[in-house]
């Protein structure tokens, strides 16, 4: 299981990747779909993650408004955002080796 808490902690610095706004809320909600490595009392690998606010992480996780389909397709689309503005604002290193 992939773990790493700069990672996760990049979060601060980010807008959310829903909404957009930068409140000081922002976290690194994990994927909540086994196929992301979510288990029984598991989180997902930390490189499964979108940066949301606490408005929408609370929605992800609860579903308020949202079924449980468009809570995915919520979480997938922020997740995208998430890697692209990881490697746009160098967060992300390649190597070769
Ligand atoms: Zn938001």
């Amino acid at each position: 299981m992939y773990r790493s808490k700069k990672l996760l902690s990049l979060a601060q610095f980010a807008p959310c990747m829903h909404c957009g706004i930068e409140d000081g809320t922002i976290v690194a909600a994990h994927s909540n779909q086994l196929r992301d490595g979510k288990g029984r009392g598991l989180k997902a690998h930390d490189y499964r993650i979108a940066f949301l606010c606490g408005k929408d992480h609370a929605e992800l996780d609860q579903g308020y408004a949202m079924t449980r389909f468009e809570r995915v397709q919520m979480w997938e689309d922020a997740h995208r955002k998430t890697v692209g503005w990881l490697f746009e604002n160098n967060h992300i290193e390649v190597r070769w080796r």
